[in-house]
């Protein structure tokens, strides 16, 4: 059967970086490289950065704009308070995530990898920390190979101070979203956070500092789910990271004024910059590998190279096995529409339901022991607890009334107010003359009516027994 989807090469690791082997020991030295992807990438980390820590500093209507209670199970998002009984909205969040992810991927690879997932994010802070305290690759590698002295000493020390205060901001960062932000804070700093809030910012911080400094491209290669499955994703259409081997090889080194062509070369001159950039560690002229994270470290390093030598950019670039092979990229293909619709019909529907969401919950609860009685004017009467739930971040008045029964007579308070986030237990009774009466279904409605007049209203349905 035909199919357009690329093969995943994997490369003798022989050939490539060790990371491949697993091996806690080896190490990447990744090697600083300047150029437009790789401000593409600090700026969208550091607008990241700054929104991740930012959000829950915000205030909104007197509130903190960001908050999962848990304790209280409430969680405020702006001006919408969500409860337990919402949660089915958490799960259109990770459809709509997925889909997304289905969406980019199969147009522009892994740019969520090299671009906006935290490992990357992190992993690069922590790379800029080692170059600030250890110098370029070369100069950490020889510092790694050395034995200790003062020099080695104060370097690794002041590493590490830089990438546990960053661990530590990141799990107080992290731990915000669930505690109110100014306590946190305030608290960590003068050891007053309880048991828990200590325990969450503790383990945040670790795990940051074992993942971004320790961990690195372990957790893409080994770890990380995603890039076993992008293959599926992928097809020769879809925007990768690729090396121009038609124009690249024969590859070898010259000199800048030597002709190619007279040596029977190709573009590629045998750097080795494009692999000594490359976070996972990989030779792109290898072909297209699952570790390859679409960074475009590896772009920048050759357009550098290729400036240096006064050849066109664009040897690594990226492209699309398509374009590679001499053919036109499609962009508008059948894979493409379909997950852009579905992505969009997941948004749609994810609004309505936002749209939808009551301020209010109300459970009305029979009592089982006693389905009627008839009461001293001779009418029946059933008996019912209502559970009612304040969604919304104030105080409200709800009205409560009822329909379905002729004549009949509430007996409870027609208004009651409820407390922002409580549920308020109301037992009600309704009593009615029960002769000529067939129907036996009600409807227990309460009504809220906003400030600027807008009134929402809640009903549920219920049996009346009458006892005949
Ligand atoms: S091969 Fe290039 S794009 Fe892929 S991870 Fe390495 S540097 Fe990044
Ligand atoms: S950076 Fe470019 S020129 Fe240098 S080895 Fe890589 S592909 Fe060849």
């Amino acid at each position: 059967m035909m199919t357009d989807r690329i093969k995943i090469k994997e490369i003798d690791s022989s050939n490539t970086s060790d990371v491949k082997q697993y091996n806690p020991s080896n190490r990447i030295y990744v090697r600083a490289m300047y150029g437009f992807y790789q401000k593409l990438r600090r700026y969208t980390g550091w607008g990241l950065i700054v929104a991740f820590v930012a959000l829950p500093l915000m205030q909104w209507n007197g509130q903190q704009a960001i908050l999962f209670d848990i304790a209280d199970q409430q969680y405020h998002i702006f001006n919408m308070t969500l409860f337990p009984q919402d949660l089915t909205l958490l799960a259109w969040v990770f459809i709509i995530a997925a889909f997304a992810l289905f969406f980019i991927t199969t147009y522009l690879g892994r740019v969520w990898c090299g671009y906006t997932c935290p490992q990357t994010v992190w992993t690069f802070i922590f790379i800029w920390f080692e170059e600030r305290c250890e110098g370029s690759a070369n100069k950490r590698k020889r510092l790694d190979q050395m034995s200790w002295s003062f020099n080695k000493i104060w370097r690794k020390t002041a590493k590490h101070i830089g990438w546990i205060t960053f661990s530590l901001l990141t799990g107080l960062a992290f731990s915000s979203y669930f505690v109110p932000v100014r306590e946190l804070y305030l608290d960590f700093f003068t050891f007053n956070t309880g048991f828990a809030t200590t325990t969450s910012v503790l383990f945040f911080t670790v795990i940051t500092y074992i993942n971004a400094g320790w961990m690195r491209s372990i957790v893409c290669l080994h770890m990380c789910p995603y890039a076993r499955f992008q293959s599926a994703m992928f097809d020769k259409n879809t925007y990768i990271v690729g090396y121009d081997a038609k124009r690249g090889e024969t590859r070898g080194p010259r000199s800048r004024k030597d002709s190619p062509e007279e040596l029977g070369l190709g573009d590629c001159v045998d750097c080795d910059l494009c692999v000594q950039v490359c976070p996972t560690g990989i030779d792109i002229r290898n072909g297209l590998q699952y570790e390859c994270i679409n960074c475009g470290a590896c772009v920048d390093a050759c357009d550098y190279t290729m400036d240096k030598m006064g050849y066109p950019r664009g040897l690594i670039s990226y492209t699309t096995e398509e374009k590679l092979a001499g053919k036109k990229t499609k962009v508008l293909r059948p894979k493409i529409i379909g997950y852009g619709a579905l992505l969009l019909i997941m948004i749609a529907v994810f609004f309505i339901n936002i749209a939808n969401l009551s301020s209010a919950e109300m459970e009305i609860l029979r009592d089982r022991n006693v389905l009627y009685r008839e009461n001293s004017q001779g009418l029946t009467e059933n008996t019912y607890t209502l559970k009612i739930l304040n969604k919304t971040i104030k105080t409200q008045t709800y009205d409560l009334s009822f329909s379905g029964l002729k004549d009949a007579q509430l007996l409870g308070p027609n208004q009651i107010i409820i407390k922002p986030g409580e549920v308020l237990t109301q037992p009600i009774s309704i009593a009615v003359d029960p002769y000529g009466i067939k129907e036996n279904k009600i409807y227990i409605t309460i009504t809220l009516t906003g400030a600027s007049g807008e009134v929402e209203t809640i009903e549920q349905q219920t049996t009346f027994f009458l006892g005949l």
